[in-house]
């Protein structure tokens, strides 16, 4: 995905986050024009050596660094025990989410920008600001069933690939093993079995492998 960058530059230097425990959503609570810019100004403004957030999407779908993924956030905090600055990523949505919802290409590029960041990151939890502190961010309308159906869909798709995938890779191996393949570099030349195996696919091994009643 094209994450872009504005060049910003902090009055100081970042604090490297010893956890990543969870993606916090927020929205900007401000008008859809803001740019990056202000909400860097703003915090600058509180005392911070810049922006808070780590990813800023426009209302566009344009998608922003902040501050380094790696660096401790300035987006979540009350007390001790309710922050996520030093064990979370923070992503800002610009809008005001009490009034408006979200522009289905901000939701798209968020589902793009949470994927990417569970690459690095497996499994990371998605909430919201509000579901640490008292605050309404990120505002009323944001749609979370359809966020989390969304996430719960690519979850579900990308195990079944994995599972595709080491399954075409074992059967392969024993249909070799047991001289039923005779050419498995075939396969892997042709990364086949990097990709997942089709359904079919697999059905027709496990298939000649039952059959096969050994010697
Ligand atoms: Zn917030």
């Amino acid at each position: 995905m094209q994450i872009l960058d504005a060049k910003l530059l902090f009055k100081g230097s970042f604090q490297v986050r010893s956890k990543t425990e969870k993606i916090v959503i927020h929205h900007s609570a401000s008008d859809i024009n803001t740019s990056i810019n202000d909400v860097h100004r703003w915090h600058q403004n509180r005392g911070w050596i810049g922006i808070g957030y780590h990813y800023l999407i426009y209302h566009n779908g344009d998608v922003y660094k902040g501050r380094p993924e790696w660096a401790v956030g300035a987006h979540a905090y009350q007390d001790a025990a309710h922050e996520a600055n030093s064990n979370g990523i923070g992503i800002c949505l610009i809008g005001n989410f009490d009034y408006q919802r979200p522009s289905d290409a901000q939701m798209k590029e968020l589902l793009t920008l949470i994927l990417n960041i569970r690459k690095r990151y497996p499994n990371l939890p998605v909430i919201g600001h509000k579901d640490l502190m008292a605050t309404e961010c990120p505002g009323q309308n944001f749609p979370w069933s359809d966020l989390y159906a969304k996430l719960q869909k690519e979850v579900i798709e990308v195990d079944l690939e994995k599972w595709m995938i080491e399954e075409g890779q074992t059967a392969l191996k024993e249909l070799t093993q047991k001289g039923l393949v005779n050419n498995p570099e075939q396969w892997q030349s042709e990364e086949k079995l990097v990709q997942a195996v089709p359904l079919y696919l697999l059905w027709i091994m496990i298939n000649r492998l039952s059959s096969y009643k050994g010697d």
